[in-house]
């Protein structure tokens, strides 16, 4: 087997015939054996329906894992990659927003260079609107000053590449999954080409903007430390500080002998101080949180059928 697309499907239900219909004739003559590995994400929709429809047809080589719950996209990325068995794996969403004709080309890209790995495809175009992509490259900047892997600002996590590189990425079964810190972590060649996305086929995006900020929290956690190193610097700071305006209200004290009302000053201190101490134990906790979560070693996902060929 050349080449697994992994496609994660979350209430895709009006997606993943048009997804498959589009990879049939886009890979219709291509020359090598492909395989589409769907994962249905716990979907609420008639998802995993339509996916059985296609599973039963075997238009193509098809499996079909369904969750007993939804576990996320990193999860069923996870998944998708376990069961995947050819020489390239390729992750793609079922919207259709990323084509699969791309995916043609990157397979062409990993053929013509040995040394190459991993083909990340990035949005040259970003549709989104000013304030989120503003948010975005704050995101970027902060987390790649924050840790020690380097993320490219606009990649996304269609990508293909080789067996090796996905063998690394299984290795880490860490529960906490944040794809692209991942994939920078592991390493490889890694080549970026621009691709734009096209609008969804069908249904809208699960991404809100909450939704997204969690994300960035996760992907910051997840690769530094030094959010723990940072409030270390700001309670040093504080101290200083303190110091310092004790040593002024000393003075003060002794030139002018005078009692300075102090009721606003002690106020702001209280509340500046509580409000540091309460930042810096929250970072603690989010750290303490993850390990937590780790050391119970619970499964990335829960599978509650896999659909594959018999012979295999
Ligand atoms: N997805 C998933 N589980 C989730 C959320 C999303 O498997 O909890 C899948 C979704 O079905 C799609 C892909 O992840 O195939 C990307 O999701 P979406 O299109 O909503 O994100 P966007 O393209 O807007 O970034
Ligand atoms: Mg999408």
């Amino acid at each position: 087997m050349k080449l697994s697309l992994v496609v994660p499907c979350y209430n895709e239900a009006g997606n993943v015939t048009a997804f498959l219909d589009a990879v049939l004739s886009a890979f219709n003559g291509c020359g090598y054996d492909y395989e589409i590995v769907f994962v249905d994400d716990g979907s609420k929709d008639a998802t995993l329906h339509n996916l059985k429809k296609l599973y039963n047809a075997q238009k193509c080589p098809i499996k079909v894992i369904s969750f007993s719950r939804n576990f996320g996209k990193e999860s069923a990325i996870y998944a998708g990659m376990e069961h995947a068995e050819g020489d390239y794996i390729s992750l793609i969403d079922a919207d259709l927003q990323q084509r699969p004709e791309i995916v043609l080309d990157m397979v062409k890209l990993l053929d013509e260079d040995p040394e190459c790995d991993v083909i990340a495809a990035y949005q040259d175009r970003r549709g989104e609107g000013k304030v989120l992509s503003f948010f975005k490259k704050r995101f970027y900047s902060i987390i790649n000053h924050l840790s020690d892997v380097n993320l490219h600002a606009d990649a996304s996590d269609f990508r293909t590449f080789r067996r090796s590189v996905r063998d690394s990425l299984l290795e880490l079964a860490e529960y906490h999954r944040f794809s692209k810190g991942l994939f920078a972590w592991v390493g490889y060649e890694t080549r970026f080409i621009p691709y734009t996305a096209c609008e969804r086929h069908s249904g809208k995006t699960k991404w809100s903007f909450r939704k997204l900020m969690n994300y960035a929290i996760e992907g910051i956690i997840g690769f530094s430390t030094k959010p723990l190193r940072y409030s270390i610097y700001i309670g040093t700071l504080t101290a200083v500080a303190a110091v310092l305006y004790l040593l002024w209200v000393i003075i003060e004290k002794l030139i002018w002998g005078i009692d300075i009302p102090g009721y606003a000053t002690i106020i702001v201190l209280i509340l500046l101080l509580g409000s540091i101490q309460l930042f810096c134990i929250g970072i603690i906790g989010e750290y303490v949180g993850r390990t937590f979560e780790q050391s119970k070693n619970r499964p990335v996902y829960i599978a509650k059928a896999i659909l594959k060929p018999e012979d295999e």
